[in-house]
């Protein structure tokens, strides 16, 4: 009889190894370990920390992957750096490890492939998943997040999780400086940039689907107050509820911008961050796992999606977009809520995501 891991214990095991980005070092010897002492063939993606494992039955079929992010948060305890696992992503290192424990020498056709990923936080290790050929014979793919307590009922859980695109972006805008007594002698930023603020204000889009633009940083000071300011630096937030209608926000937001400062005369560089693509699931994926939900915790249990935060797990659909992908939300009562330091769950109910997993792989392996 092969050992069935316990979840619950092993996110306790993994909390203390909370390491960040892409240098899961630890965190993916610990998965190593665990994966081959069940007898599950598993290795390093490329030369990252990521790892894969693989469940292969030799009988030609679908290949399902599964995907957990193992990486954690920074900040700043006693004045000093610290990791601290504030999205739960141990919680989801560890399901995918008892699912594992729990599907070793039941996939009787396909593949199964278990697919654990760093720098989820950072936006960065999906990309790096896919350069090094993951997804290259995959046909379904399924992640899943713990949830905050306002998200999510503890107890239950949620076919799907909308996310959002999200785009953040700087802008430097250069003005011309000179004596507070001759503004007319300067191009004043504050004017440009309070400009900026309300005419990206007004900008409008479908009200059917789910977007925000706004302005969260707005730096202007030539170390004087008499001094017409020469440079300034404003930070902008962009949300989407699809990327289609993210990239026209941002043509919209690039034109406004670009127009106000050539209204006075000042000049203007965008540093745009990277694109995070909004969730593209397929409606099949998601009507499977709420199937699951119903069999493995009861239709009471299966709550409707819930949505809200960015995900790089959506590089995935638009690297191979012939995928199948779904991703479901575990109630396990995340409070205050993800990414605070103090943040908690009840770990006794990451074995409801478990059976999902499980669920799910025996559908299309079984
Ligand atoms: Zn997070
Ligand atoms: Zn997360």
């Amino acid at each position: 009889m092969a050992q069935i891991y316990n979840s619950t214990e092993l996110r306790r095991e993994l909390h203390p190894l909370a390491e960040i980005g892409l240098e899961t070092k630890k965190t993916s010897e610990f998965v190593l370990d665990h994966l081959k002492a069940i007898g599950v063939p598993a290795k390093h993606v490329g030369n990252t920390c990521g790892v894969i494992g693989e469940i292969d039955s030799g009988v030609p079929g679908p290949v399902v992957m599964f995907r957990a992010d193992m990486d954690a948060l920074p900040f700043e305890k006693d004045g000093k750096p610290v990791a601290i696992h504030a999205c739960g992503h141990d919680g989801h290192t560890a399901m995918l490890l008892e699912t594992a424990s729990r599907l070793v020498g039941k996939i009787r056709k396909g593949k199964l492939k278990l697919l654990f990923q760093p720098a989820e936080e950072t936006l960065q290790g999906a990309n790096v998943m896919i350069k090094e050929g993951v997804l290259d014979d995959v046909d379904y793919l399924v992640g899943a997040h713990v949830r905050p307590i306002q998200d999510l009922k503890v107890g239950t859980l949620c076919p799907a999780v909308v996310h959002t695109a999200s785009c953040p972006v700087d802008i430097y805008i250069e003005g011309k400086s000179s004596h507070a007594s001759r503004p007319h002698l300067g191009v004043n930023v504050i004017s440009v940039g309070t400009s900026i603020v309300d005419a990206v204000g007004q900008l409008q889009f479908n009200p059917k689907q789910v977007w925000s633009i706004k302005a969260t940083q707005f730096e202007a000071n030539d170390g004087a107050l008499n001094i017409i300011p020469a440079k300034a630096h404003l930070g902008f937030d962009l949300r989407a509820q699809t990327t289609d209608l993210m990239k026209d926000m941002i043509e919209q937001f690039k034109r406004v911008v670009n127009g106000c400062c050539a209204a006075y005369g000042a000049t203007v560089e965008f540093k745009f961050a990277t694109l995070c693509p909004a969730a593209n699931y397929d409606e099949e994926v998601t009507a499977e796992l709420a199937e699951c939900i119903k069999e493995t915790a009861g239709a009471d249990k299966l709550a409707p999606a819930c949505g809200g935060g960015g995900e790089d797990f959506h590089f995935y659909k638009m690297a191979k977009p012939s995928i199948k992908n779904g991703y479901f939300g575990v109630g396990v009562g995340v409070t205050p809520g993800l990414h605070k330091m103090n943040m908690t769950f009840d770990d006794t109910l990451l074995p409801m995501g478990v059976a999902v997993f499980v669920k799910y792989a025996l559908r299309h392996l079984g």
